[in-house]
């Protein structure tokens, strides 16, 4: 049995500390002309309680940021939201600035089981990511259809998104998923970016990663190596 550290280095290597990569992220954002009063932060992580610990430190940075949070932490609000937050930005010197934060989530036990995550006042492990939990189950079921339920919006539209990428007989673990729901919401940006932001006008980074909810309330943010994407462009710039 690995231990929750073990776990965390294997499937999520070169993983750090959220408050770190926040840290770091102001870094390497300030030459590029970000600071936090000519900036808008929009941030999407998933709806679950135990994920927004990560937008409560962004705020404390970057001010009131806007909520592009869906089940999954999946990009849903669409060009409408997008721009519409874009709408919200200061604009300093004749540009507007956007920090867009997007992340997929996963817990680990504390006996490194995937997934399972203690809330407070609830007896037992419970799932998180919850909704990638259901689809897991749904997947392995056979049963996670394309079906878009309209009173099931999101797990349905996030369903089809990771149905199409699964390959046939394929059995993922939660830290799968988490990486696989990560690659689509940095798919999912990028054309998002493209299709409301204007490079004439605007300034823009974007990052998107994975957070870990660890034992005894650690918080890690794992990001992809090569990190960001600046007006649409990927730039080895290194968080990690
Ligand atoms: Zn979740």
């Amino acid at each position: 049995m690995m231990s929750a550290r073990e776990v965390r280095e294997a499937r999520f290597p070169g993983a750090l500390p959220e408050q770190t990569v926040l840290d770091r992220l102001s870094e390497v954002t300030a030459p590029l002309g970000f600071d936090p009063p000519n900036t808008i932060a929009c941030v999407g992580v998933c709806r679950d309680e135990i994920a927004q610990h990560l937008p409560a430190l962004v705020r404390q940075v970057w001010g009131e940021a806007f909520n592009f949070c869906s089940l999954g932490g999946m990009l849903f609000l669409g060009r409408t939201g997008f721009r519409s937050a874009h709408h919200h930005a200061p604009v300093v010197g004749g540009r507007e600035r956007y920090l867009h934060l997007a992340f997929s989530h996963v817990a680990i036990g504390e006996d490194g089981t995937l997934g399972h995550c203690c809330r407070l006042g609830r007896p037992g492990a419970s799932a998180a990511c919850g909704a990638l939990e259901a689809f897991r189950q749904a997947h392995a079921r056979g049963d996670a259809g394309l079906f878009l339920d309209p009173d099931d919006v999101e797990m349905s539209l996030l369903s089809r998104r990771l149905s199409a990428r699964m390959k046939p007989g394929a059995r993922p673990d939660l830290a799968d998923l988490a990486h696989l729901a990560r690659e689509i919401i940095a798919e999912d940006l990028d054309r998002m970016l493209h299709d409301t932001a204007d490079p004439a006008q605007a300034d823009w980074v974007a990052v998107t990663g994975i957070q870990i909810h660890a034992p005894e309330g650690e918080e890690w943010i794992w990001v992809p190596p090569g990190v960001a994407s600046i007006n649409g462009r990927a730039q080895a710039v290194h968080l990690a």
